[in-house]
């Protein structure tokens, strides 16, 4: 508690949910009085938490809230005394959500596998070729599935 009213922490204050977070606060001070938002980030967050700290600070303020938006990296400091947490961090930044996320192939069995899918996407990006299959299976998944590959059937792959 700050001067009768709520501290709270985000870890994770750099995500663009903040700001959903930060309106959500506003429209309930009469029920969850905040008077201090902290803001906490990792180093690579920080430019993102500066850029959503001051918006959150303009929404505070056109809505004529008096709550201090502190933005740190410093996370025993914003977790010192916080009334409540919330936390909204990504594990291995945008890269891993990459890696995570649920695509269409991951609901419709085409018989090309996601490792395959995602091996030959690395090798675009490393700017790889792949070999013609006629030279060799590569083992895009679908030698598991018996007469669609004639090539993988052919040398009983
Ligand atoms: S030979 Fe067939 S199973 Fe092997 S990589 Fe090519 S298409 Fe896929």
């Amino acid at each position: 508690m700050v001067n009768g009213r709520l501290k709270i922490a985000t870890i994770g204050g750099g995500s663009s949910y903040t700001p959903e977070l930060v309106e959500g606060f506003l429209k309930r001070l009469h029920e969850l009085p905040v008077g201090e938002l902290w803001l906490v980030d990792v180093e690579e967050g920080l430019h993102k938490q500066e850029i959503v700290t001051g918006l959150a600070e303009r929404m505070a303020a056109r809505a004529g809230a008096d709550i201090r938006i502190v933005s740190t990296l410093d996370r025993r400091a914003a977790l010192k005394d916080a009334d409540f947490v919330t936390t909204q961090f990504r594990v291995g930044f945008l890269d891993a959500r990459e890696k995570d996320e649920r695509m269409p192939w991951d609901h419709i069995d085409s018989g090309v596998t996601k490792s395959f899918l995602w091996r030959e996407k690395e090798k675009s990006d490393r700017e790889e070729t792949t070999k013609d299959c006629s030279q060799g299976c590569n083992g895009c998944g679908l030698q598991r599935w018996k007469g669609v590959c004639a090539l993988a059937n052919d040398r009983g792959v």
